[in-house]
């Protein structure tokens, strides 16, 4: 029987929900053993494939309009979304400038900052178009599976991938949740 397909990028985070996948470390040999792992951030494939993979994971909040691309796309080719993270479940560190008002917000991160030159400005790529507000990944697509953690703990990533890979549903409870 063919290996599940697995796939996996990242939106408005940090990077260290995958950095937590790799801490996996010797186990990521059993996860390669139960799965295919396709385009991820790690393999350095951009896109998961044209017909479909199983399981797609998506780290980071939705904070810009890529961001919704990559999302929409991730949805219609996996059969299961899982919400990578805290900032993919909820909004996570990205979502404390909710809080304040857009423009205020731009101008701290590309003109007031101490290490921005005189020539900083606020980009207008429309690919870089940036919405009112932080959203998390359910408010634009729908989500099967929510995995919370900041990052997630590596037993909850492996159990999280064996049991999709073996066809079932998580129930990813207290024992898998870490606060740090
Ligand atoms: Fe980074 Fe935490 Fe967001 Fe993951 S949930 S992308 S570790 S800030």
């Amino acid at each position: 029987m063919a290996k599940p397909k697995i796939s996996s990028d990242w939106l408005g985070g940090c990077s260290g929900c995958h950095m937590s996948f790799l801490d996996l470390d010797e186990r990521l040999l059993d996860v390669f053993a139960l799965t295919d792992i396709r385009a991820t951030p790690i393999t350095d494939l951009k896109h998961p494939d044209e017909d479909g993979v199983d399981v797609g994971l998506l780290e980071g909040c939705i904070n810009n309009s890529a961001h919704i691309e990559v999302a929409k796309m991730m949805r219609e080719r996996c059969k299961i979304l899982v919400a990578f993270g805290d900032c993919a479940v909820f909004g996570g560190v990205p979502a404390m400038r909710n809080f304040f008002d857009l423009d205020e917000v731009m101008r701290c991160g590309y003109i007031n900052t101490i290490s921005t030159d005189s020539e900083g400005m606020v980009p207008t790529d429309p690919e870089l178009a940036v919405p009112q507000r932080v959203q998390s990944l359910n408010e634009v697509v729908k989500v099967d599976v929510f995995l919370p953690g900041c990052p997630p703990s590596a037993d909850a990533i492996y159990y999280t991938l064996t049991e999709l890979a073996q066809g079932r549903i998580p129930l990813i409870t207290g024992d898998y949740l870490n606060w740090h």
